[in-house]
């Protein structure tokens, strides 16, 4: 068996895991990234893509509440390149809660969070697409955040500074030696082999399965699995993020992102992270509490749905799964007689660089390393890994380079042949067993109305052409594709989206024999 060596392993390549790779690339320490699958491949991958200002959580938990406002304003300054400064409303409609609504300006100013009343007719003339039933609105300082950006450019930077990362390294045991872990094993999925790593600290950051990882070294995390599902629309709804002023319920959010908005979520609690997918039950749910909102919900086109996982560390003797902390916990499992082990989970994409630096100070105390966290100050340089995956890029290249041999491989996005090269290049050889999801995870492809019928063909020939893919290969590929694609399709299949599944399933089933149905069991986060 192969035996790599790194001073600290990290497990999981979500915003959390990213993120610290950074801050100790930063502080020098040597550390390496295990990723069971590809980078965002659980929450990181599944959310609302929401920069928190802290409202939403200023009657439930004030220090939540200040750490998003701290964090949020953090990184609108210093990674700006993946954020949005949409700025946000908070609206209420005739029939929710008064004294809700009568206290939210207090509240938020005990929060140190922004706000600011707004007229009703300012509100509408802001957010025409707003309800006429509209009793109350403020202005926040929300914003919407693309997290495949912010974890890839958080990659590259940890490994310009000397960081080294994994995809498709699924941990799959520990060998323990007294009270520390000896050697993290893992499976090297596309090659079916089995690795070991040995380390001096190894670091949890596996989200909605830290549980499980845990309890690979004997220690015990008790989660809450909350599955939350969210629909893309056709088109872009609001300029700003628009949040129903109420207590935390389902339906409540809509975030622009880029050319369309995420409506969402729910809130379920399921058995296993690995279980987690959009229903058609909580996409009728969802839109038919938030057209009180914004009415045009009810008619608009949904292209698709996706769901992700949080993971809730439970405290004895709390209830439900929105009454649980979505404060983040930094375990060191000394308290389980494993010196070497920390999990880092919970928490919100918003203060995912927070809880990189709370867990690489305890890293470094344990290490006897005395360097300070930089992430506070210094700004997350943009990379070329992480840019495609901006809506709009590929068309303003396009227009912009006039390259006349540069053809367009996905027509809605308009990503073009060169892109996905540039993509591949920066995906460091570890295609997988999926190259054409890797490229649809960083980047657009698949992402607009077609939702890969169209560019997933011409991708695919695309890797054929460049002999990326031979055989049946790319077929496999694109079989994986698709699946991941219809399992999104299948809760708004209504109007278009219906008429446009009939002709994704003739092309795939009918030209290429491939079956569309969705597996009912899932890894978790949506690619
Ligand atoms: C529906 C929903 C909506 C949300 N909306 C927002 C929002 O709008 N704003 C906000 O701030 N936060 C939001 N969040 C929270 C946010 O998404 C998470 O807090 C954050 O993404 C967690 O990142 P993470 O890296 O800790 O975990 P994850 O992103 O889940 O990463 C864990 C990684 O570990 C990997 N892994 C698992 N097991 C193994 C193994 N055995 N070996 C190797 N790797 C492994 C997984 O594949 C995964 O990539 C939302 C969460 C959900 C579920």
């Amino acid at each position: 068996m192969e035996i790599m060596e790194t001073r600290v392993l990290i497990l999981g390549g979500g915003a959390t895991g990213t993120g610290l790779a950074r801050d100790l690339a930063l502080r020098g320490v040597d550390c390496l990234l295990a990723e069971r699958r590809d980078i965002n491949a659980g929450a990181s991958g599944g959310n609302h893509g929401l920069l928190h200002s802290g409202a939403r959580y200023v009657a439930s938990d004030a220090a939540a509440a200040i750490e998003c406002r701290e964090e949020g304003e953090l990184l609108k300054r210093l990674a700006p390149q993946c954020i949005e400064d949409t700025g946000g409303l908070f609206v209420a409609v005739q029939g929710d809660d008064e004294n809700y609504i009568a206290n939210f300006e207090s509240m938020c100013a005990a929060s140190t969070v922004p706000t600011r009343p707004l007229d009703l007719a300012e509100a509408r003339h802001l957010e025409p697409a707003l309800s006429d039933r509209l009793i109350a609105a403020y202005a926040t300082e929300d914003a919407s955040v693309d997290p495949f950006m912010l974890s890839l450019d958080n990659l590259a930077q940890a490994v310009d500074k000397g960081a080294r990362y994994l995809r498709n390294a699924k941990l799959v045991g520990f060998e323990m030696d007294g009270g520390r872990i000896a050697r993290s094993v893992f499976l090297n999925q596309t090659a079916g082999e089995r690795f070991a790593i040995e380390a001096e600290i190894v670091v949890n950051a596996t989200g909605a399965w830290a549980g499980m990882v845990a309890a690979l070294a004997g220690a015990h995390i008790d989660i809450l699995y909350s599955s939350g599902s969210l629909l893309v629309t056709q088109d872009r709804l609001t300029t700003r993020v628009v949040n129903r002023l109420r207590k935390a319920a389902d339906s409540d959010i809509l975030v622009p992102g880029g050319t369309v908005s995420v409506l969402g979520t729910t809130s379920v609690t399921i058995d296993s992270p690995d279980l987690c997918r959009p229903t058609v039950a909580e996409a009728d749910a969802i839109i038919d509490d938030a057209r009180a909102m914004i009415p045009v919900l009810e008619t608009t086109r949904y292209i698709r749905a996706y769901a992700g996982v949080r993971p809730l560390v439970m405290v004895a003797g709390v209830g439900d799964a929105r009454s649980v902390s979505r404060n983040f916990s930094l375990i060191d499992h000394e308290k389980d007689d494993v010196d070497n082990f920390v999990t880092i989970t919970g928490g919100k994409l918003t203060t995912y660089r927070l809880m990189a630096e709370r867990t690489g100070d305890l890293v470094c105390a344990k290490l006897g390393v005395d360097a300070p966290c930089t992430t506070r100050i210094e700004p997350l340089p943009a990379s070329t890994r992480g840019e495609w995956t901006e809506p709009g890029l590929g068309p303003r290249r396009w227009i912009g380079e006039r390259d006349g041999d540069d053809i367009i491989l996905c027509e809605c996005e308009m990503v073009s042949r060169k892109a996905v090269n540039q993509i591949i290049d920066g995906m460091d050889g570890q295609y997988g067993s999926s190259l054409l999801n890797g490229i649809g995870l960083r980047s657009r492809v698949g992402k607009g109305p077609c939702q890969g019928g169209f560019c997933g063909l011409r991708v695919t020939g695309h890797l054929y052409d460049e002999g990326y893919v031979s055989g049946l290969r790319g077929v496999h590929e694109m079989h994986a594709f698709t699946r991941r694609r219809w399992r999104g399709l299948r809760p708004v299949l209504w109007g278009l989206p219906l008429v446009q599944a009939d002709l994704q399933e003739a092309l795939y089933c009918g030209a290429l024999d491939l079956e569309l149905e969705a597996d009912a069991r899932d890894d978790g986060g949506d690619l």
